[in-house]
């Protein structure tokens, strides 16, 4: 365990210093903002799907290194990925950093994204872990939509 703790901490220190596709793609097929009150974190979530498929996804925003670094890391996982595959790991992430028991496939198929199990120890920073993720289903749900984590 003391090894993930130490890859989560490089992994969130790096990509919050220096996030992946940060940057707002328009015009865009879909898009969402999130807003996490209880941190102050912010975000705007762009997506561009064609045929069922995220063909491009990128953010701009402010937060904590935890919701910054959620954001980019998993901006760089879903591109390429289909929607019906997000929807899966969305659900694979909240068990995650809710501190539900996952199997070794959806472990697996997590990747890099599997560091944010070290959050079920910060309850408060689970809210900011999964702030870009509840995001991204509403800008799935609907073209325009505010995601809240309350
Ligand atoms: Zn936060």
């Amino acid at each position: 365990m003391s090894e993930l703790r130490e890859l989560y901490q490089e992994v969130i220190l790096d990509h919050n210093k220096n996030p992946r596709n940060f940057r707002k793609i328009e015009p865009c097929s879909h898009h969402a903002n999130g807003h996490n009150p209880l941190c102050g974190d912010k975000l705007e979530l762009f997506l561009n799907i064609v045929d069922d498929v995220i063909k491009d996804i990128a953010f701009v925003g402010s937060g904590c290194a935890i919701s910054t670094s959620s954001a980019s890391l998993m901006t760089q996982f879903l591109k390429g990925k289909s929607v019906a595959e997000t929807r899966k790991y969305f659900d694979s992430f909240h068990d995650l950093v809710t501190g539900k028991t996952l199997n070794d496939r959806e472990l697996e198929e997590l990747g890099k994204l599997a560091i944010f199990a070290g959050v079920q120890e910060f309850p408060a920073r689970v809210k900011c872990a999964s702030l870009s993720w509840h995001t991204l289903i509403n800008a799935l749900n609907s073209a325009d939509a505010s995601a809240q984590t309350e």
